[in-house]
Formats: structure tokens, sequence, C-alpha cells
């Protein structure tokens, strides 16, 4: 492991004044929260700081509902919040990713902040012994197309990098509409999730859209009937402690058995938590007991997906999880 200084501020502004960063290859300085990513990437050397600043006892980590948003603190545990019971009542899809994620340890000393901010489980990313990852590496190629790519993504990659995103929350809460509150010592902002998180294009290195400097302090979810009626179906290589190869995060406004409203967004396929607004727009009028209707909607989600060979099985692996997941939240599952 690369020698770093661990600082530990007192408080957030402390904090705050080290302008960290999170998410991108050449930050000298930055955070770590619950730690279960970034240790192991500095165990790997994949990360190799300066400084590390820790977050811990630095931010909330409050659960609060109220009728109109549910708010995350960035704190939060992610066991924490998938036991929340307001949680598993108004908005299931959250407690369901959170759950189908890693292991109750993990659970219990990974904060929503990090979370979000994990880094993508691409083999090569996370093995410096290749020498061609241009997300570790900036200008050093990509050993993932053309490789091994049976987890990489099929949508909003480029000819720099194929990774996919890994959280299983962000998907959820991007079909929710979610923001993130963001702080820095200039002040606070917030920012909608699904325009958080960067497309790779020519600079997979920088990830999302945080300055140096600023941390996420909370998350906030509209509240809504559509995300009473959530649910989260991952698709994985085994049932339990593995990453998605396809999830679905879907919510549902419906009347009877028509579908008025259908939010959709999907994990392990896109560079991002990836929304798929034309699918939603499909959805909306279709009966849930029109299984032919369900499928020509979800058929909308391969519309500019690109397989590499071994992960083309996702492009119609996530269109069957699509309606699954939409017969699921609809009670037709
Ligand atoms: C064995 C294993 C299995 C896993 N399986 C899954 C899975 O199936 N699905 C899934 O979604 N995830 C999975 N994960 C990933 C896990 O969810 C993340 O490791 C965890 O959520 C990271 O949270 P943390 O608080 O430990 O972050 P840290 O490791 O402390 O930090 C991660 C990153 O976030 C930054 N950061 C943290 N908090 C903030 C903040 N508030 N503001 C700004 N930057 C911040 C850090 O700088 C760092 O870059 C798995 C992890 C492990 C170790
Ligand atoms: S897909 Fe991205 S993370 Fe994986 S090797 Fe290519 S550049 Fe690196």
């Amino acid at each position: 492991m690369h020698p770093f200084t661990l600082e530990r501020p007192s408080d957030l502004p402390a904090a705050l004044a080290f302008r960290a960063h999170a998410g991108r290859e050449d930050a000298p300085v930055e955070y770590i929260a619950g730690g279960t990513d970034m240790v192991q990437l500095l165990q790997e050397d994949v990360r190799t700081p300066e400084r590390l600043v820790s977050l811990a006892g630095l931010l909330d980590g409050k659960i609060d509902i109220g009728p109109h948003c549910l708010r995350l603190g960035a704190a939060a545990t992610m066991t924490e919040v998938a036991a929340h019971s307001g949680v598993v009542e108004q908005f299931p899809v959250i407690s369901q990713a959170l759950l189908a994620s890693a292991s109750p340890q993990v659970r219990n000393q990974a904060t929503m902040g990090g979370n979000l901010l994990q880094r993508t489980r691409c083999p090569y990313f996370r093995d410096v012994g290749y020498a061609a990852c241009n997300k570790r590496s900036p200008g050093s190629g990509c050993a993932a197309i053309g490789g091994e790519n049976r987890w990489n993504a099929v949508l909003g990659t480029s000819d720099s990098c194929i990774a996919a995103h890994a959280s299983d929350l962000a998907a959820a809460l991007v079909a929710l509409d979610a923001s993130v509150e963001i702080r820095s010592a200039a002040g606070e902002r917030s920012v909608v999730l699904a325009h958080f998180h960067r497309l790779p294009g020519g600079t997979p290195h920088i990830e999302t859209v945080l300055e140096p400097g600023e941390v996420i302090t909370a998350i906030k979810v509209p509240a809504s009937p559509a995300a009473r009626r959530s649910h989260y179906l991952k698709l994985r290589d085994r049932a339990s402690f593995e990453f998605a190869l396809v999830s679905a995060a879907v919510a549902l406004d419906v009347d009877g058995s028509r579908i008025q409203q259908a939010h959709v967004a999907l994990g392990g396929v896109g560079s991002k938590p990836w929304r798929v607004p034309k699918v939603e727009a499909a959805l909306a009028g279709a009966s849930l007991d029109d299984p032919a209707a369900l499928r020509q909607a979800a058929a909308h989600a391969a519309e500019g997906a690109q397989g590499r060979g071994g992960n083309t099985f996702k492009i119609e692996l996530m269109q069957r999880a699509i309606v699954r997941a939409v017969e699921t939240a609809g009670g037709r599952a």
C-alpha cells in the first residue's frame, strides 16, 4: 500500500478546507467515509493519494420522512436505510436495492455518500497488473474493449471506457427522481442524481460533477404513490454478495390494470445509473395484463446499446428484466 497521511478533522468546515476529491484519478487528497470501497482500492494500489480526509462523525446519518420527501443523511448506513420502516413502506425499491447489495457486514459500515461514489468493478480497473485502463491511468487504453467484458456496460459507453456503474442504490434513486445535496466551503447546491454521474466520453477518470472540496451531505427523494408501488429486480451470477449483471428499478402509478406513469432505471448496463425515458413513455397507458405491450415498451431500452462480445447478452436480458420488474411492481408476477 502506498503510504498516506490520514487526516481526522474535528468538523466539516475543516474537512472541506482540504479540498479533497472523489471519483477522479488525479486527486492527491481524497475523502473516506465507511471505507468499504476506498480501503480495497488502497490495498490494491489502485488509489495512491497522499492524504485521506476522514468524514467519520462529520456528516449526519439521519433518515427523515416528511409528507413530500425522504431525506437520507450522507452518513446513514446501507443497513439503517434498508431497515427503516418508512423506507420499506413508502420507498420499497430503495430498501430492496440495498438488501440486494454486498453483505450484511459491508452494509453495516457503508454509507449513502460512499455508495453513490463507489468505483467501478471493471476487473481491469481494479488490477494494476493491467496497464491499459483509461479510467485508472488516463491515456493508457482500455483492456476491457476486446477483453473480458461480461460485467461491463452496453449503454452510455465510449471508445475510451465501457465500465458499468456498480451501485444498486443509485439505479433505484435515479428511478425516483432523487437529488443529492452537496456542500463545499463556498456554499451548498443540489444536483439531480440523474445528472450527477458523468458519461465517460474521452475522460472516464472524471466520474461525477463534484468539484474539489465538495462533499455529499444528503440525498432527497420525492414521495409519491409511484414510489410506494416500486420494485428492484437484480440479476447476478450468484444469489448473494454479487454485483448486478442487469438490474431494473421500477416505480408505477396505476389505475386498475392501466399504467398511468412509469419510472424505470437500469443498473449493471450503463456507464452511469441509466434512466430509460422512451421505455417510460411507451409504458404509459399500457395494461399490466398485456405482456406483448410491456415487451414492446421494454424494447426501447436497447436503442443505442452496444455489446462488445462478452456483455452482449445484457441487451436482451435488460429488456426481460424491465418486463418482470414492471409486472412485479404492478402485482402481476
Ligand atoms: C465485498 C463487497 C461487495 C459489494 N457489493 C455491492 C453490491 O452488490 N451492490 C452495490 O451497490 N455495492 C456493493 N458494494 C459496494 C459498497 O456499496 C460500497 O463499497 C459502499 O457503499 C461505499 O460506501 P463507504 O461509506 O464505505 O465509502 P468509502 O469507501 O469510504 O468511499 C467511497 C468513495 O466515496 C467518497 N465519499 C464517501 N463519502 C463521501 C461524501 N459524503 N462526499 C463525497 N465523497 C464521499 C470517497 O472519497 C471514495 O471515493 C460492495 C462492496 C464490497 C466491499
Ligand atoms: S472499461 Fe473503463 S475501467 Fe475498464 S479497463 Fe476500460 S477504461 Fe478501464
